[in-house]
């Protein structure tokens, strides 16, 4: 099971490092069968990640990733530093879709640089605009335009985020996002329909937290949540953790 933590950009440096103190003295060790991933902010990821250089199942991941190896971009972190810092980065979060008009075009071209660097991708889709033919023709756009510029051999995980469930309080009904789960692993599928391809893990984000995460984590095709709000303080983090690593409250 996987469970990311979005910090945003809510946190300092100092408050960053230290919920990441606090998150290693009460993580490290004791929970077991969980990838833990974590996002800080661009300027508090070395420190966060160096924090858990040996933990293994704690991983520190960029927010955003460079766009080409030789695209000067101003606000991008280096890619140096992407590939030295980071194990994972989220793109296409809907904030940035929505505020930057990010792509689907430049969020492929960011999956195949990363991949490239030996960083997994966490792609942020959502439900995207539906036709009466397929009311699921946005979701699956979205989802084909990653597949056309990854090679099939290449890992990444999807992260389903449905707008209106992003930052509100109010998450998904757990049998839509079932439902759109197996949409998802059925388009790659069809896509990447090889035996080298590696399981493609899919989570669902969008006001998680520790009263509602048992909800999703047993759902069928879910292998995991990606956390905003709920990962800002050690406590919440914590207590969303011990869920996720006990067995009882999935499958
Ligand atoms: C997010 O922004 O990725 C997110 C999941 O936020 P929240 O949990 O606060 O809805």
């Amino acid at each position: 099971m996987y469970i990311l933590a979005n910090w945003k950009n809510s946190l300092s440096s100092e408050n960053s490092k230290r919920l990441a103190e606090s998150l290693h003295t009460r993580i490290i060790g004791k929970y077991f069968n969980i990838n833990i991933v974590l996002f800080p902010d661009n300027i508090s990821i070395e420190a966060v990640s160096l924090m858990f250089d040996s933990a293994s199942m704690v991983r520190v991941g960029a927010q955003d990733g460079p766009l080409g190896p030789k695209t000067t971009l101003t606000g991008s972190i280096s890619l140096s530093n992407f590939g030295k810092f980071c194990a994972y980065v989220l793109l296409g979060h809907s904030e940035r879709r929505m505020l930057l008009g990010e792509t689907d075009e430049m969020i492929a071209q960011k999956a195949a640089l990363a991949i490239d660097v030996g960083v997994i991708p966490v792609i942020c889709v959502n439900k995207g605009d539906g036709t009466k033919i397929d009311p699921h023709f946005g979701l699956k756009a979205q989802l084909e335009s990653i597949l056309d510029h990854i090679d099939s051999k290449s890992k990444f995980v999807i992260a389903y985020e449905p707008i209106d469930a992003i930052g509100t309080g109010i998450p998904a009904d757990p049998e839509e996002v079932k439902n759109i789960a197996g949409i998802i692993h059925e388009t790659i599928f069809i896509s990447r329909n090889v035996k080298s391809s590696p399981y493609i893990p899919v989570l669902y984000g969008g006001s998680v937290n520790d009263k509602n995460i048992k909800s999703f984590l047993s759902l069928e095709g879910i292998d995991g949540v990606l956390v905003g709000s709920a990962s800002l303080t050690a406590d919440s983090f914590l207590r969303i953790i011990k869920k996720v690593s006990d067995p009882k409250h999935y499958k």
